[in-house]
């Protein structure tokens, strides 16, 4: 069993039919690295920065951010890096951050207050640091950077004005930056966005679906909350309409979309992703094998007629049930 995940490293991600399926990596720290080059994915889908804001008082500059891109970017070869700006907040609070530079505690209800792309907005100067550190490791290789904790199309554009501003700034000062400047996306990840998904869309370069917090906000369920987490389930139909909302407004336009929550992870949701049309998934590196290979015996004229079936579903037990019992070729 382990030789053959082992020889599945070398073979592509690819349908029966032939359709190739991009298979991409999670990171959260650089440790990571070896385990993603081993794993077969062709590039980090999400590179989370939120470690290098970890277990420190004082903020990295840009010299140290860009030494830790530079690390990734240089790991990967030529294949692509997709690097998520600062998602700070919520739940992911950072002791050295809070006091310094934003209370993001204070709020009432902190996964509804000051976090993601708000807080950098807010305070621009961290959002101008970490662009130019990625534009500046951009010439390096493949990079594309990520908008976390999204909203509404206004953000996007803000985030866009900074971007551009940052990069006349480096050309001005002499830093050779590609012509045409890596691509700016966003992650959808709250139902405002899924549902917004059209206008947010003329603003991005492409999407990555995430799937943990866009169950969370949709069902209004925290995970780590014990008393309510059986009501976590990223098969409610509530879930899954947003996500094909989302995917359809990309597909249109011709926009890249990945998905890359947990369930990018998961070989049994494979034929209802990509029967919804994503073609880019973005896991734990530690997935992918189990991922490829469940790729690999598909077809995606039955994923489509399966995607199709689950999405008439309303009875979330239903999907459950559907999913649980997909077989090759049953459709
Ligand atoms: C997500 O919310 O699905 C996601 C990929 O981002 P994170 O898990 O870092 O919040
Ligand atoms: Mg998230």
């Amino acid at each position: 069993e382990r030789t053959k995940l082992a020889k599945l490293r070398r073979l592509p991600a690819v349908t029966t039919d032939g359709e190739l399926v991009e298979l991409q990596a999670n990171l959260e720290i650089p440790a990571e690295l070896p385990l993603i080059a081993q794993s077969g994915a062709i590039g980090i889908g999400l590179l989370r920065t939120e470690f290098l804001f970890m277990g420190r008082e004082d903020l990295p500059d840009e010299e140290a951010q860009l030494i830790a891109y530079t690390q990734v970017v240089e790991a990967m070869g030529g294949d692509p890096v997709t690097i998520r700006v600062l998602d700070w907040g919520g739940e992911k609070d950072m002791q050295a951050l809070s006091e310094g530079v934003a209370p993001t505690h204070s709020g009432p209800n902190p996964a509804l207050g000051l976090r993601g792309l708000r807080l950098l907005l807010k305070r621009p100067e961290l959002l101008e640091a970490q662009f130019a550190a990625i534009l500046r490791v951009s010439e390096r290789g493949k990079v594309r950077i990520l908008l976390p904790m999204v909203t509404n199309p206004s953000e996007v554009k803000a985030a866009r004005d900074i971007y551009e501003r940052v990069a006349r700034r480096l050309r001005r000062k002499g830093v050779t930056l590609p012509e045409k400047l890596p691509e700016l996306g966003v992650m959808i990840e709250t139902p405002g966005a899924a549902l917004a998904a059209d206008a947010i869309a003329l603003e991005a370069d492409f999407f990555a679906i995430g799937t943990n917090d866009l169950a969370m906000y949709t069902l209004a369920v925290d995970r780590a909350e014990a008393e309510v987490s059986h009501l976590y389930d990223s098969l409610h139909p509530a879930v899954l309409r947003l996500m094909q909302f989302a995917t359809e407004a990309a597909l249109r336009l011709r926009m890249p979309v990945s998905v890359c929550g947990e369930m990018a992870g998961n070989p049994r949701l494979v034929p209802l992703l990509l029967g919804l049309g994503i073609r880019c998934l973005s896991m734990n590196a530690s997935a992918i094998p189990r991922v490829k290979q469940a790729v690999r015996a598909l077809d995606i004229a039955d994923c489509a007629r399966f995607a199709r079936r689950v999405m008439e579903q309303s009875d979330p037990a239903r999907i459950h049930e559907l999913v649980l019992n997909f077989e090759t070729g049953s459709e």
